[in-house]
């Protein structure tokens, strides 16, 4: 692991304009590139494939939390919210830790709560929490997205106990 010192918010370049996250990029043949992120430890240069080898979550913050982050007071800690870590390529976390696959009842629709139902509809975010719970989801083309909103609707008609569907990418 890197022992370079954290730089300061404002040694920090852009997020944004550092991100990995360009699409075009994850397609497979296309020849993947060189990118500078900004790792706690400190800046330093990973290629696409390095972090898809190694399972670690899209990097991307919006200007605006990005900036509400540098300007709270606590940088120090709040950063840790959405800047990756070395750490991740030990510990990706990717294991489905609050037992989804088992509360799914057709794709993308959990069925945990008998009056509420949960609907993944999106496999993407604004910004990739380092914290997330979904990272085998998140910032990949997963499976567990609904993929065919006529089952979902077929599924929640048979089952009148469910009075309300969160849509989302979110538990709560
Ligand atoms: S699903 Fe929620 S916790 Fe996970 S990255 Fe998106 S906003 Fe963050």
């Amino acid at each position: 692991m890197s022992t370079s010192p954290r730089p300061s918010s404002q040694e920090l370049p852009s997020t944004q304009s550092t991100s990995p996250n360009d699409v075009s990029a994850n397609t497979p043949g296309k020849k993947s590139h060189s990118i500078l992120m900004n790792f706690l430890e400190g800046s330093r240069v990973v290629t696409l494939d390095e972090l898809r080898e190694n399972d670690i979550t899209r990097y991307q913050v919006t200007k605006f939390y990005n900036q509400q982050i540098k300007d709270s007071g606590y940088y120090e800690q709040l950063k840790y919210i959405v800047e990756p870590s070395t750490q991740e390529f030990e510990s990706p976390g990717s294991l489905d830790t609050s037992g989804e696959h088992n509360n799914t009842v057709v794709p993308g629709l959990q069925h945990k709560y008998a009056q509420t139902g949960l609907l993944l509809v999106t496999d993407r975010c604004a910004s990739y929490c380092r914290y997330c719970f979904r990272k085998r989801i998140v910032g990949n083309d997963s499976d567990e997205i609904a993929p065919d909103y006529a089952q979902v609707a077929g599924y929640i008609r048979q089952h009148p106990e469910m009075n309300n569907v969160l849509a989302g990418i979110r538990l709560s």
